[in-house]
Parts: structure tokens; C-alpha cells; sequence
């Protein structure tokens, strides 16, 4: 996920690693959480999980961590398949490092950071030639027009998705032309790779309704799991328990995962979005009709990475961003390079929204060779194929389904308050969807799960 200068001229314009140290046995069961006089059940060991118990373990409470997978974080999650290079397949970026409070938590613990530059961007035509100056300036004409009919659809009687917004900019554009194939650019490398969803579904309204931190955007050379490492460090966490059923209509409440249950006086849900609307886990009684309203109109996004490794640098040694201008929307559009951040031979390319859900149900063998065809577009067939890959996919993925909330047509930002308000003293939420300012991001996480911690604590 990126945030691009575009975006910053929008805002002016518009106003499986399980680390022992975690590993509790499955032993906190009714009769030992009933001897405990404040007890808080916090479902999912994400940001927003980690630092609502966090929290809540620091002011006294008697805190247990109910969570699915066999390690912490969702969706920071630092791969060390390849152990002389951590890569990161859920978030990557600190976005906006002044007063974020996840460089305070990088601070604390000294994590090295490293800082990419949206200027040291090259973009691509669709036959694989670097754009001109004047093709350049014919680009940010386009996207300025864009944003202009975005503006002005902003002003309308009636939200309508983006797609249709820029209708009348496509309208009898012949689908192989080059103006069509550059708006769909626009579309795809400012719109869906930032928010995560279809540019037919996004709100014209809300879309951009997400805030920003100044300051660069940072990742982490050894992995954003640093910071979920140190907040799940001293809290009792019960890995491996996928919740099935929350029963709060009794006191105390009851967690019903596959293996065991928990009591509790309070529970944190943090459950993503995407699960939220699967229903996978039942609430009985049924959530209250504003909640089950914001569940269903909120939308769950995808973005998806696909790491490539390979023996040596073929491309230009100096950027960070390498963007192409597909001839079918969305593919391959935006690309990170790692040679200059962190001097690896390594390349990441990211697919968004309709895209990045389609193509989940490839093998990896079909991705990384579709990526090929886009590079050797760019670069020449004489490129070396890529010695290793590693690729994510977050819709299919049981306990997240999807990669990050966006304001879908038909949704307006109080529905994010909605997803946020508690349910009487017993149920409390958490999670980047229900961050209304900071959704979609880990530091929006973050911030909900102190959120409900200060929630609890001010009954
Ligand atoms: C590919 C990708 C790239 C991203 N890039 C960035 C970026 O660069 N910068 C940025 O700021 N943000 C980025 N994000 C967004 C950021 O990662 C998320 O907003 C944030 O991590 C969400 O934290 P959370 O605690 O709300 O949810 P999660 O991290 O998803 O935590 C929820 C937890 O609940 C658990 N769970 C689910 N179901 C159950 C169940 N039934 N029982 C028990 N536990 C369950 C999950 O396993 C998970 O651990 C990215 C996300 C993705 C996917």
C-alpha cells in the first residue's frame, strides 16, 4: 500500500513462525478465569489485539489473548523463509512517521528503519518504454482531470463509485487506446493499489477520507514483527484458538473457540473486517442492527505482494517505485524496488482490488510467470528468471479475508463509529476498520486498540 505524491495533491486539491517465548499451553479454562475478579478475553493478537491487552495487562487487568493463527501480528507478518532477507507480506511501511505512534514503539526498540522516496518513481509505457518528459506531463494532465471529475462527482446529489465518477473522461474511448489504457493506469496505481478496492465499488464521496501523518514513510529492514513481537511480549496469549462463538448476553461472557472456552467480565473484539461480514464467528445475541449495518456496508479491500528474488539487478539502480502502464487494468501496475532501500536484488510487485482477488486462485508458478511477461515488456527477454518467490494472499487467507478496509459506495465514515461503539460494558471493538480518521492502516489499528483499552478502563 502506497501513498502516492497524487494523493498528496488530492488532499490539497480536494479538501509461520510460532516463537516459543508466546506458546502458552490451552489451560485457561472456565474454573481458572472464573477465580480472577477482572477478566478481559481480547480476540486477535493484531496490532489493535496487542496494544488494547497491552494496555489493559498494565493497568491490572487480568488479560488473556485469544488468537487464531500460531503467531502474532495478522497482518504484520515478517517471512524468514529466506533468513538473510525478512520480508514483509502484510504491512511494510510506517506511513507518515512524524508523531505516528509506531515510531515511538520503533524508538523504544531501536528497529532500524529505511525510507523510500515516491520521487524516485519510473513509469513504464504499455510496451515497456520509460515515459517521456512530455509523456510525463500528458500523465499528470490526465490524473489532474481525474481528480477534477472526482471533485465535482464529490458535489453531486448521489455517492456514485469512482468508475462511474470518471465516466464521462472514458466515455467512447476505443478499450485499446492509449488515453483508456491510461486512465485505467490512474485508476489502478493511485485509487485501488491505496484503498484496496474495485474502482467500481470505492465511494466517490468517502473514498479518500483517510488521514495522514506527515513526514516520510519508513519500513523496517528486519521486519515490521519487530513491534508486534515487543507488545505481545508478557501477555498471555492462547495461540491456535480460532474463535467460533462470543456470548455476551450473559454474565460473565463466554468465548467458545474450537478447543476450549474462556470467561470474562469484558471482551475485545478485534476480528478483521473481512471476518466480521463471513460470520464465521457467531454472536449470540445477535449484534445490534447499527453494528450489522456498518459490517456489511464497510468494504474489505485486497492487496496482494509477490516478492521476486533474483541472481542480479537488472533494472535501474536508483528507484524505488517502478510503475507500468498495462494493457489490461490493473496488472502489474506498481512495483518496489529493494536494490537501493536495501541493496537486494529483489523486486516486489503488488496487484490490487478485482485484480489481486482473481488472481488468488492462480498457482504461484502462473503469477510469477505472468510478472515475468510484464518485465520482460520493460526489460528484455535476456532477464534472468527469478531464483525464489514469495507471494501472499490475504482474501483467501481464513482469518483475515481480505487485506484492509475501504469506504465502499452506499458506506459513509460514521459507519466506522458505528463498528467502533461498544455494545453496553461488555463487548468493545477494535481494528484499523473501525479507525475512523486512520482505517486501513497499522497505526489506525494500533490507535483503535488503545481506543477500546481506554474505553474499559474508564468504566
Ligand atoms: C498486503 C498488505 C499491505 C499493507 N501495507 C500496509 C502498510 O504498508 N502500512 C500500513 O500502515 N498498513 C498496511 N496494511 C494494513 C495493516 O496491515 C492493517 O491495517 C493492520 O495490521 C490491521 O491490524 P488489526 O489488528 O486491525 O487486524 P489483524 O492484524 O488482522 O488482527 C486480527 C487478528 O484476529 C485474528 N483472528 C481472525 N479470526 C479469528 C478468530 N475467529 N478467532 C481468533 N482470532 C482470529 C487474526 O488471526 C489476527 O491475528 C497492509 C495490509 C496488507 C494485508
Amino acid at each position: 500500500m502506497r501513498r502516492r505524491h497524487l494523493l498528496q495533491f488530492l488532499s490539497a486539491v480536494l479538501l509461520s513462525y510460532a516463537s516459543s517465548r508466546y506458546r502458552t499451553t490451552a489451560t485457561a479454562t472456565a474454573n481458572e478465569m472464573q477465580s480472577n475478579t477482572s477478566r478481559i478475553v481480547v480476540i486477535g493478537a493484531g496490532l489493535a489485539g496487542l496494544a488494547a491487552a497491552r494496555e489493559l495487562h498494565h493497568q491490572g487487568h487480568k488479560v488473556v489473548v485469544v488468537e487464531a493463527r500460531d503467531r502474532p501480528g495478522g497482518r504484520i507478518w515478517t517471512s524468514h523463509q529466506w533468513p538473510d532477507t525478512p520480508l514483509d507480506l502484510g504491512a511494510s511501511w510506517i506511513h507518515g512517521v512524524q508523531n505516528n505512534p509506531l515510531t515511538a514503539l520503533a524508538d523504544e526498540i531501536q528497529a532500524r528503519r529505511l525510507t523510500t522516496h515516491y520521487e524516485r518513481a519510473t513509469t513504464y509505457n504499455t510496451d515497456g518504454q520509460p515515459l517521456s518528459r512530455a509523456e510525463n506531463d500528458r500523465l499528470e494532465r490526465l490524473e489532474t482531470q481525474v481528480l477534477n471529475a472526482l471533485t465535482q462527482a464529490q458535489t453531486g446529489d448521489e455517492d456514485v463509485s469512482i468508475r462511474q465518477a470518471i465516466a464521462p473522461l472514458m466515455q467512447g474511448l476505443d478499450r485499446s487506446s492509449g488515453r483508456y489504457r491510461w486512465l485505467n493506469f490512474i485508476l489502478s496505481s493511485t485509487i485501488e493499489q491505496e484503498y484496496s478496492g474495485s474502482a467500481t465499488d470505492l465511494s466517490t464521496y468517502w473514498y479518500d477520507q483517510l488521514q495522514e501523518f506527515d513526514g516520510g514513510d519508513v519500513l523496517f529492514p528486519q521486519g515490521f514483527s519487530a513491534i508486534t513481537e515487543f507488545l505481545a511480549q508478557d501477555l498471555r496469549i492462547e495461540f491456535g484458538q480460532p474463535v467460533q462463538a462470543i456470548e455476551w448476553g450473559r454474565s460473565p461472557l463466554r468465548v467458545v473457540t474450537s478447543r476450549s472456552e474462556f470467561i470474562a467480565d469484558r471482551v475485545v473484539v478485534t476480528l478483521p473486517l473481512g471476518v466480521l461480514k463471513a460470520q464465521t464467528v457467531q454472536f449470540s445475541p445477535a449484534l445490534p442492527p447499527s453494528k450489522q449495518e456498518a459490517i456489511a456496508k464497510l468494504g474489505m479491500g485486497v492487496l496482494n505482494k509477490c516478492y521476486l528474488r533474483f541472481p542480479s539487478v537488472f533494472w535501474p539502480k536508483d528507484v524505488d517505485w517502478l510503475e507500468y502502464i498495462p494493457a489490461r487494468h490493473g496488472e502489474w501496475t506498481e512495483w518496489v524496488s529493494f536494490k537501493r532501500v536495501a541493496d537486494q536484488p529483489i523486486l516486489l510487485g503488488f496487484n490490487a482490488a478485482d485484480r489481486g482477488k482473481a488472481i488468488e486462485a492462480w498457482s504461484d508458478a502462473e503469477i510469477v510467470a505472468s510478472a515475468m511477461t510484464t518485465l520482460k515488456t520493460i526489460f528484455g527477454d535476456e532477464i534472468p528468471q527469478p531464483i525464489e518467490a514469495q507471494i501472499t494472499r490475504w482474501a483467501s487467507d481464513p482469518f483475515s479475508l481480505g487485506s484492509y478496509s475501504y469506504n465502499a459506495v452506499g458506506s459513509t465514515p460514521k459507519l466506522r463509529q458505528a463498528l467502533a461503539a461498544p455494545v453496553g460494558q461488555a463487548l468493545f471493538f477494535a481494528g484499523e476498520a473501525s479507525h475512523r480518521k486512520f482505517f486501513a492502516t497499522a497505526h489506525g489499528a494500533y490507535l483503535s486498540g488503545l481506543r477500546a483499552a481506554r474505553q474499559i478502563l474508564a468504566l
